[in-house]
């Protein structure tokens, strides 16, 4: 029986146990870390679903046209899973969203990046006025999942620009709203973990458990999404 490998476009080992958590051991996972010559993708989309899919379909679209050359890309039918995620303030009109990673860089260095504390200062100094009712965020998560399929024959007519990868790329939400806390508590999670307190609890992510946060969390969410889809269980349709 062939086995579905998943490549996920990231080299964070966090997010590679999450993601075989919840989708378990019946598929294989390769990750950044199995293919040093990926190409870098370039995160300057928009929104968080433009950001993932531009990461997945580079990855499909290079994986494609290496297949043959390269050994370790199984003959087996294979899938990208990309994700983009951050924190969106209400006060703030969405802020940081897509900038989450680089929120407090955008000022002082906007080629360089942010430690999480510096993001965690600028978040916590924009929302210094605003009262705790007023205080509400969410994080979202998106992940776009595309086929690694035939490299396409260029398009036949010079006016149709539709992308074989794009167009075959499916995407999975999932968010986890909250508030932000008057200043940073607990040591476990990253980012932002500190000062967001998910609605039905009063501890922020980075106080609760990784377990339990991996119920709530907004990339269990969209994990979660991507599971019921069926788009990775058997028969697989690639
Ligand atoms: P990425 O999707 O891994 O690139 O994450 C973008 C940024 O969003 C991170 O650098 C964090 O600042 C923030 N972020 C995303 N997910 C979380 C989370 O679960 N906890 C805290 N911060 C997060």
């Amino acid at each position: 029986r062939a086995m579905l490998t998943l490549l996920l476009a990231t080299r964070n080992a966090h997010k590679t146990d999450e993601i075989r958590a919840l989708l378990g051991d019946e598929i294989r996972y390769l990750t950044l870390r199995d293919f040093p010559g990926a190409p870098e993708v370039v995160e300057d989309a928009l929104t968080f679903a433009g950001n993932a899919t531009k990461k997945a379909v580079a990855l499909a679209r290079w994986l494609s046209q290496s297949r043959i050359a390269a050994p370790e890309v199984p003959e087996e039918p294979m899938l990208v899973l990309a994700d983009d995620s951050g924190l969106e303030v209400d006060a703030l009109n969405g802020a940081p969203g897509v900038h989450s990673a680089r929120f407090a860089a955008l000022d002082a260095n906007p080629a360089g990046n942010a430690t999480d504390a510096e993001n965690n200062a600028k978040l916590l100094r924009l929302l210094r006025e605003v009262p705790s009712a007023r205080r509400t965020a969410r994080f979202r998560c998106v992940m776009a999942l595309t086929p690694v399929t035939e490299a396409p024959i260029e398009s036949a007519s010079p006016v149709c620009y539709a992308d074989e990868f794009e167009l075959q790329t499916r995407l999975f939400e999932g968010v986890c709203e909250g508030r932000i806390g008057p200043a940073p508590r607990g040591r476990n999670g990253f980012g932002y973990d500190p000062l967001f307190i998910p609605d039905g609890y009063t501890q922020t992510f980075a106080e609760l458990s990784g377990a339990v946060k991996n119920t709530l969390s907004h990339r269990a969410r969209a994990l979660a999404a991507l599971k019921a889809s069926g788009a990775v269980a058997r028969p697989f349709s690639v």
